[in-house]
């Protein structure tokens, strides 16, 4: 049996940041919950965490979140940067404030919540940083200029976490999926639907899977599945890492 943890996860409303809840608690790890969005406080209290509502994309609530965990549970050994928008537009037409927002939460974010929880993790010679970025840390697309860039950067943050932490008994990975049955993938659907006048099975088939070897959608339970193995004693000797689940995109 795995021992008990304290994991604070970000992004818990729906999704991979709501499986990923539900996992740890079925592995009987205590967990904070973050996000800014009122839902989450009902599915984590489905789920016997605990909820701190935050937006992220201000670094006073990414230290408050981690003082939150502390003043509750007394330490912080995972944790899981799930958090993430996604906005589609070319380069020439991206507004600046959506940059800036997307960069804020799912790269300064991280950083700032790394940065709040390494004291802790460090004083117990144990830690697991999880970041959940995306076959776009890997790969580019048109139209997805501040996601890409900012999932990219969270390969550079995870890598030099993984250096530092090395020898304090702290590891980090980042784990990068494509295409997720949640609902951030859902929109996107409808959105392409309308946009390029097709159904939604074929903007399935066509636009989501076409650089898919296996073609279907992932589950966020086949994602948590691995953020619960990383965060694992057995993962100790994995950092600085990148796991796809991609279906077999970056094969090619
Ligand atoms: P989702 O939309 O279901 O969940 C995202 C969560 O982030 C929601 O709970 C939302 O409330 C929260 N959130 C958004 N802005 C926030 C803010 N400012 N402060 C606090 N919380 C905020 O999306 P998902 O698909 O589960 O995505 C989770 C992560 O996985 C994201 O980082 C995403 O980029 C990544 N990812 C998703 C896919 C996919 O296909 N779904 C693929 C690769 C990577």
């Amino acid at each position: 049996t795995p021992v008990p943890r304290v994991a604070l996860v970000t992004g818990t409303a729906s999704g991979i940041g709501e499986a990923v809840v539900r996992q740890f608690r079925e592995l009987g790890h205590q967990v904070l919950a973050v996000d800014f969005n009122e839902q989450a406080k009902e599915k984590a209290d489905a789920a016997g965490a605990a909820f701190y509502q935050a937006d992220l994309t201000d670094g006073e609530a990414c230290k408050g979140a981690v003082a939150e965990a502390i003043k509750r549970f007394g330490r912080v050994d995972i944790l899981v940067n799930n958090a993430g928008i996604q906005h589609v537009s070319p380069i020439e037409d991206f507004p600046e404030a959506k940059w800036r927002q997307i960069v804020d939460l799912m790269l300064t974010a991280p950083f700032l919540l790394t940065q709040a929880v390494w004291p802790s993790m460090r004083q117990n010679g144990w830690g697991r940083i999880i970041n959940i970025a995306s076959v776009h840390a890997q790969v580019a697309s048109p139209g997805k200029s501040a996601y890409i860039s900012a999932k990219h950067g969270l390969i550079g943050l995870t890598k030099t976490a993984a250096l530092e932490g090395g020898p304090q008994g702290i590891t980090a990975n980042a784990i990068c999926p494509a295409y997720v049955k949640t609902p951030l993938v859902e929109n996107q659907i409808a959105d392409q639907a309308r946009l390029h006048n097709m159904d939604e099975q074929d903007v399935v088939e066509q636009i989501m899977l076409k650089n898919a070897a296996v073609k279907r959608l992932i589950d966020p339970e086949e994602v948590s599945g691995l953020v619960a193995y990383l965060a694992s004693d057995a993962a100790g000797a994995v950092s600085g890492s990148s796991w796809n689940i991609d279906l077999g995109w970056t094969a090619q």
